[in-house]
């Protein structure tokens, strides 16, 4: 048998981390990586966070799973934090990101099915380079062909404009639209926020057409642009958001959001998952809510995010032959660069032992757990810098 047991989806690459310490990554042979990746958008709080480790042992050695046939002090607890602090009314909670972006797209769809609703309503604009996740639903929500190769037929009811391009999205309107699915900031498409103009835009087609507004804040969300959500920046509001990654701080949890008026199609017996809001998930939410839910927090996010850009702006003044330009909001930051950016991520990873995460659009993403003091912002700068000059000489 040639096929790995581990199943070959991944171009796994030779760092085997077996252990974290706050920003750094360990390896199997005792190589310590500066995690500037944070297992993309994830450990928010780093690798060794004492709140989050502590709430779930301390959860693990109480009660870890029940199903969501009975009452959920736990689930109801954290839902209510969620609404408390964003445009919420009530939260489906899931295992992933993904999971989060299906609930959405189905609230949506429930929106407009709903027993005295219009059936016509069916397809969600979104927009190119998307990145919803990997599930059928998800897939077929991007234009991206690379996801749907082998997985064809795709799921009906998606239809692609532009990304940040009004005209492209009046466009695909039609009697069949639902509403629109859209990051605020796209990330695995290059970390590139839509601008305020077209996201208020947007908001306003859905008023007046009735449709629901669904951003998919897996990525941009849970203060890693320095607001709790990215959606605060643009002053509007979803109708139903998606969020996930961060919210877990590295524990699997996603979760859908919703208004009450858009979750009206959501009723007893429509939707469900078995882990879907478990304990132990809920006590995970929690604590990195606990940590990052507050005024303080965020400001220091944002200050930390407007220090790093500061600092990458100047430090691509050194190096015009490989850097276009910097894009990002807080600590979701994006180096475009004059080529393909795997190169360089690689180049930083084997030889300065930094882990960054390439994307779309030429753009090396830089995402550190927001919780990287000065001396690790210090570090990364030194690595990046011994970097970016020995992958200019080797290019030379
Ligand atoms: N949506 C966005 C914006 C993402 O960046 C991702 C993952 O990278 C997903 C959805 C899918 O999340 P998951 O991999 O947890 O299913």
């Amino acid at each position: 048998m040639s096929i790995a047991p581990l199943m070959p989806v991944y171009p796994r690459c030779g760092v085997r981390p077996v252990e974290g310490d706050h920003c750094h990554l360990i390896d199997e042979d005792g190589t310590r990586y500066l995690d500037f990746a944070s297992g993309i958008a994830v450990n928010l709080l780093g690798h060794s966070h004492e709140g989050l480790i502590g709430a779930i042992q301390a959860q693990a050695s109480r009660l870890m799973h029940v199903s969501n046939l009975y009452g959920s002090p736990q689930g109801e607890a954290l839902a209510q934090r969620l609404v408390d602090k964003t445009f919420a009314d009530t939260v489906f909670f899931t295992n992933s990101g993904a999971e989060a972006v299906e609930c959405a797209i189905k609230t949506a769809r429930a929106y407009h099915q709903h027993d005295s609703g219009d059936n016509q309503r069916t397809e969600l604009i979104t927009f190119t380079n998307a990145f919803h996740g990997r599930t059928m639903a998800t897939i077929s929500a991007s234009n991206q062909d690379k996801m749907h190769k082998g997985f064809l037929p795709l799921l009906e009811g998606f239809r692609y404009a532009d990304f940040d391009n009004l005209d492209s999205a009046k466009a695909l309107m039609s009697e069949r639209t639902a509403g629109f699915l859209i990051e605020p900031i796209q990330g695995e498409g290059g970390i590139r926020p839509a601008s305020d103009a077209f996201m208020r835009e947007l908001r306003s087609l859905c008023d007046e057409h009735d449709l629901m507004l669904i951003f998919d804040e897996v990525q941009c969300g849970v203060a890693r642009t320095g607001k709790l959500y990215a959606y605060e920046h643009y002053g509007i509001a979803p109708d139903i958001m998606a969020t996930a990654k961060g919210i877990g701080g590295g524990f699997p949890l996603g979760a859908c959001l919703a208004t009450e008026k858009a979750a009206r199609g959501m009723g007893f017996g429509s939707h469900g998952s078995t882990y879907g809001g478990n304990p132990l998930a809920m006590a995970a939410g929690m604590a990195v809510l606990d940590a990052v839910a507050n005024d303080d927090f965020l400001s220091e996010v944002a200050a930390k995010g407007e220090r790093l850009r500061g600092r990458l702006e100047q430090f691509i003044g050194n190096y015009p032959a490989l850097f276009d330009c910097v894009r990002g909001k807080g600590l979701m930051l994006g180096l475009r660069m004059k080529e393909e950016s795997r190169p360089f991520y690689v180049h930083l990873r084997d030889n300065h032992q930094l882990l960054t995460v390439a994307a779309g659009d030429q753009t090396l993403r830089i995402l550190p757990p927001l919780v990287a003091d000065d001396a690790e912002f210090d570090e990364f700068f030194e690595k990046l810098s011994a970097g970016a000059a020995s992958y200019e000489r080797a290019a030379a």
